[in-house]
């Protein structure tokens, strides 16, 4: 037996490759995948030609196809099972995984060489299976999985970490809350993503910023509660901000943006009231010359970076799928099959400019 993969070989480029399948141990598993999201960090994986070869995907939703005696009783779940993985494979026993941290795990985090981590791992080491673009992936001893709730299909559940996400930033790290003002920098899947955990937590007005060419997925920010959208190279942030808190200003701003460093970073800055909250998440911001630190200090602002998720806000993502009062589906825009992975990986690399939100991979199409 054998499992089709898009086997990622160098930069932008992958290939269709026929790998075995694994003789599985009895704390190990195979999933047979239905659903693999494509995530804004497998652009920067992608066009990396370093490293690898590797099978890329790392939010993936699949039926539990095979498990191992001891896998079944440690993850209470059987064969035929749809479930959710995270990308993590975290060691279980280190400071951060005992204190459900598995996130900042050193044996997962995929910046470190010889880590474990879905979506990263190469082929050479075995058994290759290591990412979701494949027809199945192996539950690895380690693996993180969460069953995905009754009613709630593949397709919706494979955003479960990118909503995840939104959950760990906007509510657990930020604190959105009753009666507050959220603005998120950055109307892609991830900023969609914190716009529904903030209204799903109760903020009062959630405000999206986007430029004048994201006029479709600031609609879709609108389908999914916010409250206003703002195109900035239109229109001005800091008056609507204003405009709507009375002049109190914002609770919680959080930079999801893809450019703009400083201009994105200290405008957001001047859009907090006193003790307000900046969340950053975009990865561009190596270095800021110019960036507003009087600002911070004269606000008292809490300034905090974000990474990833806990497994509770995955958890959260999807109980609010299984309540179906948010209409998800208006962010899953494109499905490609295994044959169109690099289509796939270039729209979401690209410009946009079709709308295209939340993209997956279909394995079995
Ligand atoms: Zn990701
Ligand atoms: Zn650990």
């Amino acid at each position: 037996m054998t499992s089709r993969a898009a086997v990622h070989v160098a930069a932008k480029r992958t290939e269709i490759r026929e790998l075995p399948l694994p003789l599985l141990a009895s704390d190990a598993g195979l999933l047979r995948v239905v659903a693999a999201g494509v995530c804004g960090s497998d652009i920067a994986y992608y066009a990396d030609g370093s490293v690898g070869p590797r099978i890329l995907g790392h939010e993936n939703v699949g039926l539990v196809e095979q498990l191992g005696a001891l896998a079944r009783e440690r993850w209470g779940v059987r064969e035929g099972d749809l479930v959710a993985l995270e990308e993590y494979l975290p060691c279980g026993h280190c400071a951060d995984c005992r204190a459900g941290e598995y996130r900042s795990c050193l044996q997962t985090d995929n910046t470190r060489a010889g880590a474990l981590r879905y979506g990263t791992t190469g082929i050479d080491v075995p058994p290759a299976l290591w990412g979701g673009y494949s027809q199945y992936q192996y539950l690895h001893p380690r693996a993180v999985l969460h069953r995905v709730p009754a009613g709630v299909s593949a397709r919706l559940a494979a955003m479960a970490l990118p909503l995840g996400n939104g959950f760990q930033w906007a509510y657990l790290d930020g604190g959105a809350g009753p009666g507050q003002t959220v603005v998120v920098q950055g109307p892609g899947q991830q900023g969609l993503a914190c716009v529904v955990a903030a209204k799903a937590a109760g903020a009062k007005t959630v405000i999206v910023t986007g430029l004048a060419r994201d006029e479709t997925r600031l609609a879709v920010a609108k389908r999914l509660g916010a409250d206003h959208c703002v195109a900035v190279d239109r229109d001005s942030l800091p008056d609507l901000v204003a405009e709507v808190t009375g002049g109190t200003l914002a609770d919680l701003v959080i930079d999801v943006s893809s450019g703009g460093a400083t201009a994105v970073v200290n405008g957001g800055l001047e859009l907090l009231r006193k003790r307000g909250t900046l969340l950053v998440a975009a990865y561009k911001h190596a270095a800021l010359d110019g960036f507003a630190i009087d600002a911070v200090i004269r606000g008292q602002i809490t300034l905090r970076g974000v990474r990833g998720h806990s497994f509770r806000a995955v958890e959260m993502a999807l109980n609010l799928m299984a309540q179906h009062d948010v209409d998800l589906n208006a962010m899953a825009t494109h499905e490609f099959a295994l044959d169109d992975v690099d289509r796939a990986l270039r729209l979401v690399g690209g410009e946009r400019g079709d709308g295209a939100i939340q993209v997956s991979i279909a394995p079995w199409s």
